[in-house]
């Protein structure tokens, strides 16, 4: 996990290869206590149901550690499959009401329990979970897609997004 310096809401507060990557001591240190996770590319290959045993052990090591943890994802399939290794909470999109729409954010900020800026949002989409993110005032952090190769602009984005890192 790294830390990218930039102010544009175009990039992610951090970039990570993957969420295994992710440090629950530099995230506690800035006051993260909650994580939002993306469930698509992110947690798993997309649209499968199944968490890998060393995604589930981290999981559940961040819950250890003390870090809530919430599902934010526009796919409404049934993810208790990848749920049931790990305490969480599921904030189901709606018709209006998805990601990165500022609506959709405020449900997750509300029905977290903790203020703004105590939230972090962890996805593999730049304009879903880091621009959402980023207008709704959470930390973002940027994984690189699970499988999922993504075109050209992509990869020119994740290039730029390391050279900015410190
Ligand atoms: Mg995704």
């Amino acid at each position: 996990m790294k830390k990218v310096e930039s102010r544009s809401i175009l990039y992610p507060d951090y970039i990570a290869k993957s969420v295994l990557e992710l440090k629950p001591k530099v995230l506690k240190d800035i006051g993260v206590k909650c994580l939002v996770f993306d469930i698509d590319e992110t947690l798993v290959p997309s649209r499968k149901n199944q968490l890998t045993e060393e995604y589930s052990l981290f999981m559940k090591s961040l819950e250890r550690s003390g870090f809530k943890i919430i599902i934010g994802s526009n796919s409404t399939r049934d993810f208790s499959n990848i749920t049931k290794h790990f305490n969480s909470k599921v904030v189901k999109p709606g018709k209006f009401l998805f990601k990165p729409l500022k609506g959709y954010y405020s449900k997750v900020i509300n029905s977290s329990g903790y203020k703004t800026e105590e939230i972090a949002m962890v996805g593999d989409r730049i304009l879903n979970d880091i621009v959402g993110g980023n207008i709704s005032k959470l930390t973002t952090i940027l994984v690189e897609p699970y499988v999922q190769k993504r075109g050209l602009l992509h990869k020119h984005y994740i290039k730029r997004a390391y050279k900015k890192t410190i």
